[in-house]
């Protein structure tokens, strides 16, 4: 799979390549790009930690010629940045069916000028499950940051998405995740045996989901919470939609005491 060999090129690297290259995959205006800018960046990077295989391994892993796509002009989605290609009957689709309502059925869209072949795009799986599923987990670091707070980005390379470190020394773990049920996501933590692991020292854990989810349906976190008491974490970790984590964490700024045993769970 496209990610996984992405996730190998990646882990080849330090913790610091690895937080860079995966920052920039998941940036939105990263998605579709000239070639002479990838080649660019790939330079800069290479220059950076002065590895210049691990620049180019990683970018042929993550992109591909834009003139897969039919056509002579490109269309990007104005909601995920990535191509949308339409059928015969001109029906739209991007790399999030979420995307259509966002666009207007994708009449709200960037047509690109120059022809495709000048333009590289991340693959779809790319941009699938490692682009969409992280611009929560850039948004979660700078709120975070602009708390003052001390962050870390997939500390040993991924055991986990965010760690938050307190001014007092305390720090929690967060991971991401945005699955279209919750009773996916329950049962790929059951799958785990764990919610978040403990791989080093965290005092609370938390599994962060989109507002938007929990919207759809208001028993998302309720039935992730199941999940997580099913493998032996309700005393540490909890899952919250995204505003209510950053209630949690303004709370423990000011100095409000936390307790997460106390939660009532069905
Ligand atoms: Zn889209």
């Amino acid at each position: 799979m496209e990610q996984e060999r992405l996730f190998d090129e990646l882990k080849k690297g330090k913790q610091d390549q690895y937080v860079a290259y995966r920052k920039f995959i998941i940036e939105k205006q990263h998605r579709v790009m000239k070639k002479d800018e990838v080649n660019t960046f790939m330079q800069d990077f290479s220059v950076k930690f002065g590895d210049m295989d691990m620049a180019k391994n990683v970018m042929t892993a993550a992109y591909e010629s834009a003139d897969v796509i039919d056509g002579p002009k490109l269309t990007i989605c104005k909601r995920c940045g990535w191509t949308v290609a339409f059928d015969r009957e001109n029906r739209g689709i991007c790399s999030d069916i979420r995307c259509r309502n966002y666009t207007n059925n994708f009449t709200d869209v960037e047509v690109v000028e120059s022809p495709p072949i000048h333009y590289y795009r991340q693959r779809k799986g790319i941009v699938q499950f490692v682009g969409n599923p992280g611009v929560i987990e850039l948004e979660l670091e700078n709120e975070c940051r602009k708390l003052g707070l001390q962050t870390e980005l997939w500390p040993d390379k991924d055991s986990y998405d965010l760690k938050i470190t307190f001014h007092d020394g305390e720090s929690w773990a967060v991971d991401a995740k945005d699955y279209s049920r919750a009773f996916l996501l329950k049962d790929k933590i059951e799958k785990d045996g764990k919610a978040i692991p403990q791989s080093h020292r965290w005092e609370a854990g938390f599994i962060v989901v989109p507002d938007e989810r929990v919207r759809e349906n208001r028993h998302y976190t309720r039935i992730v919470d199941q999940g997580i008491r099913q493998v032996g974490q309700r005393e540490t970790v909890r899952c919250l939609k995204f505003t209510d984590f950053m209630e949690e964490v303004k709370k423990r700024v000011g100095g409000d005491s936390f307790e997460i045993g106390s939660k009532q769970i069905i």
